[in-house]
């Protein structure tokens, strides 16, 4: 092994490989970077070119080429000698064996055999014209069906496990993968009661940074009762989390270098429109908002992003949470505004006119400005309620940002459009970091009370708030709401007009259409109104399916109808102790009667 490892360190350069991964700087004789380790704004991570070797003065993380891969892979030695064997062209002769028999490999190889298996079907087979008229009609090339190895599986039991046996994989291999299912009661021997996973879909091979095939996504041609939904994963495997794979990763790290700027979209297809139509530092986080351990793979190459979030709510809230977590690891967010009404998503606007996509991109706005422009064009600076609202949207939002000379710059700029005292939102800000913003205590031990306009939200008011932000992202839950719900428990708080509408929506229709609550909101010019609630941060919204949704809210409003009763209970309880005093018996009476039905 020491001879492997030597020969592998003379073939490559420390600085080539490092520069693999993240932008390396001259700096004298030594090579310089933000170390990929830690979270840092001036460099202190250092490369010695000659002596080979790496060391961080900022975390005193350091070694040599293998501890780097081992560090920034996530691999264990063996992996990290195994991956940059090969690219040096050693073979490693005393662990061969060991080494391709780990499980690891194995199952990367299959992944590798049903990609070609997927890719060759979709090219060759009569059964996979209705793929090939789809991809046709969505406007893939020939040659980029064969750069991202598109393929396609029909709709048979297990047709991929009978091929991947054949070729002499082991069934537990194939489950291991992801690829086959097992059945109670499955036996081994006939191979009987074994089906695969992916069935009658179009088939996106996901890979790691390096061009490893990990897993697969499959897109569903008709959707029917029984096709399981739009899009089905491989679920998690040894070599595939879904956390750490951005789709196209390994096709655009190096231009994402060149242009010092990642382009994240929602989706496979839009990432290949992209590539096709010329633009090559685009990748997707499949299926799910960006992920920190996405983001921090993303940070490799280049520390700006620029994403555009699909059009509608589940995009939106996705896209934000996304946005977020980029913010918080120091990143440069940019958000991609596509004209309004011009397309839902990338692939589309590409589909269009590419010319629209490029120049989106172009002149993508930062993010903090965005979320700006959204708020506070419409509120009213009259209204403390409104300035409220905008500011518990914004001001996490700020508080997020990393750096504290650039976070004080945009409170002064929040204080300034809001007619607030910068000071005030900087104490919030404070606040907000040592406890989250929405927790209750935040509330109570406000010992200085806000020398300004800022009205403090009761935990009632941030209650009521998640509950209409929560609806509206799920309107349809509406419907088993309703019996359960009183004006009483809206009349004191911000939201009670929309209360209203919502309820005389609902009496019309049978349905909380937003489009018409928007429409009657629009009137009374209050059309901000839906707009604050569908861009206020909930945590894992577009993770919730409808059914966990109509729980959730329902226990919202069940929290609701106590906090009410509480405070309902204690309100009637002084006015009897005053109508006692006032000796007024038929007040006092009509008010113990209530107090005993609430
Ligand atoms: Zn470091």
């Amino acid at each position: 092994m020491p001879t492997d490892t030597q020969a592998i360190k003379d073939r490559i350069d420390i600085v080539q490989l490092i520069g693999e991964y993240i932008t390396l700087k001259k700096a004298g004789v030594n090579w310089k970077a933000n170390c990929p380790f830690h979270h840092e704004k001036s460099p202190s991570f250092m490369v010695h070119q000659e002596k080979q070797i790496w060391h961080c003065f900022g975390c005193s993380k350091g070694g040599d080429i293998f501890s780097f891969v081992q560090e920034i892979e996530g691999l264990d030695f063996i992996e990290a000698l195994k991956l940059w064997a090969n690219r040096a062209g050693v073979r490693i002769e005393t662990h061969t064996s060991e080494v391709n028999q780990s499980q690891r490999n194995r199952i990367l190889e299959i992944n590798s055999a049903a990609a070609y298996f997927f890719h060759h079907f979709f090219l060759e087979i009569p059964g996979a014209e209705v793929a090939r008229k789809y991809l046709e009609d969505r406007k893939l090339t020939k040659q980029t069906i064969e750069e991202w190895q598109v393929g396609y599986v029909p709709d048979q039991w297990d047709l991929l496990t009978r091929y991947l046996l054949k070729k002499g994989f082991g069934i537990n291999d194939l489950i291991a993968a992801g690829l086959t299912i097992k059945r109670d009661g499955a036996d081994e021997a006939t191979g009987r009661g074994f089906y695969d996973r992916f069935r009658g879909r179009v088939m996106f091979p996901l890979s790691d940074a390096h061009g490893n095939i990990v897993g697969f996504t499959g897109r569903v041609l008709v959707e029917t009762e029984h096709s399981g939904g739009k899009y089905v994963n491989t679920p998690e495997t040894i070599v595939y989390d879904k956390s750490r794979v951005l789709y196209g990763l390994h096709k655009a790290k190096t231009e994402i270098k060149a242009k010092d700027l990642s382009v994240v979209v929602e989706g496979q297809m839009d990432v290949v429109a992209c590539h096709q139509a010329g633009m090559r530092n685009v990748v997707a986080a499949s299926g799910t908002a960006l992920t920190p351990e996405q983001v921090k793979l993303l940070k490799r190459y280049s520390n700006n992003v620029a994403m555009a979030f699909d059009a509608d709510a589940a995009g939106q809230s996705a896209g934000k949470r996304g946005a977020g977590i980029a913010m918080e690891e120091g990143m440069n967010v940019k958000v991609i505004q596509l004209p309004k009404g011009f397309a839902k998503d990338a692939d589309e606007c590409i589909k269009k006119d590419p010319k629209v996509w490029f120049a989106a991109v172009g002149s993508a706005t930062g993010v903090l400005e965005w979320y700006f422009e959204r708020i506070l064009s419409s509120v009213n600076r009259s209204s403390p309620t409104e300035k409220q609202q905008a500011v518990a949207i914004l001001l996490p939002e700020i508080a997020r940002v990393p750096f504290g000379v650039v976070r004080d710059e945009w409170l002064k700029r929040l204080g300034e459009a809001l007619l607030i005292d910068p000071g005030v939102l900087r104490d919030e800000v404070k606040r907000a970091k040592k406890a989250p913003l929405r927790s209750p205590q935040t509330q109570v031990t406000s010992e200085k009370a806000p020398s300004a306009v800022l009205v403090r939200e009761s935990q009632y008011d941030i209650l009521v708030k998640d509950f209409w932000s929560f609806l509206v992202k799920f309107p349809d839950s509406f419907a088993a709401l309703y019996p359960e719900l009183k004006p009483v428990y809206f009349v004191n708080t911000a939201w009670h007009g929309l209360y209203e509408i919502a309820e005389k929506v609902y009496n019309n229709e049978q349905k909380l259409d937003l489009a018409s609550v928007r429409q009657i909101l629009a009137e009374k010019g209050r059309e901000q109104t839906l707009d604050l609630l569908l861009l206020m941060p909930m945590k894992n919204t577009s993770e919730f399916s409808s059914l966990e949704a109509g729980k959730e809210l329902a226990s919202v409003l069940s929290r609701i109808k106590e906090e009410w009763r509480k405070q309902r209970g204690k309100e009637i309880q002084q006015k009897i102790m005053e109508a006692e005093r006032a000796k007024d018996k038929a007040t006092v009476e009509a008010l113990l009667q209530e107090l005993q039905t609430l």
